[in-house]
């Protein structure tokens, strides 16, 4: 019963132990993804200028990543190959051999506690840095399809848990779906890119995967920011196409729509805390203007507020130590 012309809300922050038993919201390490980025050739270990603390590694580091992911108890990665040769078809993506089918080999014969999630693109692997082939200085839609296929159906027979196409090509869910079904790999799930946008938070990303566009941009396949029925278009046909999981890139700056996405789906929202989120908290932290553990957690409880069920993030590895620290 009300006995005041107020209401007292801090009865429930009393205490850490009020305030634990009454929190809404959790973060746990089962929540992460950490993305690695593996690059061709021996005794490779690059940091990333504008990501400090993310590198390049070649395969033989692979498995000191391997041994740090699984003692931490991160559940998953997801995978980036940076290649020696690039081409205008972007060939390396879909080798049988490639960099990023070597990796996962790698890691399957290694661990089973750690999920392999493959990222599925060209952009990696293109002389011209697009996400397919290109025709009249435009990706092509449907002639980037069956590469997009191919590489998918080579990253789940080198053993990729999950396939994430990041591509957004129209029709890359349902035509991904269709390759890997008819390969046999009806039960290999697929996270897509379903809401990409077009976002100048992805500029450190590019130094990471070597992959700036050499002409042009990629605003016509990557969505506007101003955009947000165009989100649930989006989702909604990814979900018809056969997508088990749902992301939302960039995150921070589209909580509206995570929230969106969550509210009209039933699977798995996965927000993805892209490169520039990373390298302003970084710069801003190694400065000493802000608090990195306090406010890494925070975006993070704001996200699954948001409602992500799954976060990936270069940030990964240092926020389940400070859970276990917590
Ligand atoms: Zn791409």
């Amino acid at each position: 019963m009300k006995n005041s012309e107020f209401s007292r809300h801090r009865r429930l922050r009393t205490s850490q132990t009020m305030r634990r038993f009454v929190r809404e919201t959790d973060l746990t390490v089962d929540d992460l993804v950490y993305p690695l980025f593996i690059v061709e050739g021996e005794n490779i270990k690059n940091e990333v200028s504008s990501m400090p603390g993310v590198f390049q590694i070649s395969l033989d580091y692979l498995d000191d990543e391997i041994d740090e992911l699984v003692s931490l108890g991160i559940p998953s990665l997801l995978l980036f190959g940076v290649p020696k040769e690039k081409d205008e078809v972007g060939s390396g993506a879909y080798d049988p051999n490639g960099i990023v089918q070597q990796a996962i080999r790698h890691i399957k014969n290694k661990t089973d506690q750690l999920l392999i999630i493959a990222d599925t693109c060209l952009c990696e692997y293109t002389s011209h840095g697009h996400c397919g082939v290109i025709e009249h200085q435009d990706v092509d839609n449907d002639k980037s399809l069956p590469l997009h296929v191919k590489t998918a159906v080579t990253q789940a027979e080198a053993g990729a848990d999950i396939i994430a196409p990041s591509n957004m090509m129209d029709g890359f869910v349902s035509e991904i779906r269709k390759g890997l079904d008819e390969a046999g790999f009806e039960n290999i799930p697929i996270m897509s890119y379903a809401v990409k946008y077009a976002s100048a938070f992805y500029g450190p990303f590019r130094d990471a995967a070597d992959s700036t566009p050499q002409f042009g941009d990629r605003k016509t396949y990557q969505m506007d920011p101003a955009n947000r029925l165009e989100a649930l278009r989006e989702a909604a046909s990814d979900i018809e196409e056969g997508a088990d999981f749902l992301i939302v890139k960039p995150a921070l700056s589209y909580m509206d729509i995570i929230r969106d996405v969550k509210n009209q789906h039933p699977v798995p929202v996965v927000a993805y805390n892209v490169s520039g989120e990373y390298s302003m908290v970084k710069a801003a932290s190694l400065n000493g203007w802000v608090d990195e553990k306090a406010i890494v957690l925070e975006k993070f409880i704001a996200m699954k507020r948001a409602g992500a069920d799954i976060i990936i993030t270069y940030f990964a590895k240092d926020v389940a130590k400070w859970l276990q620290d917590n």
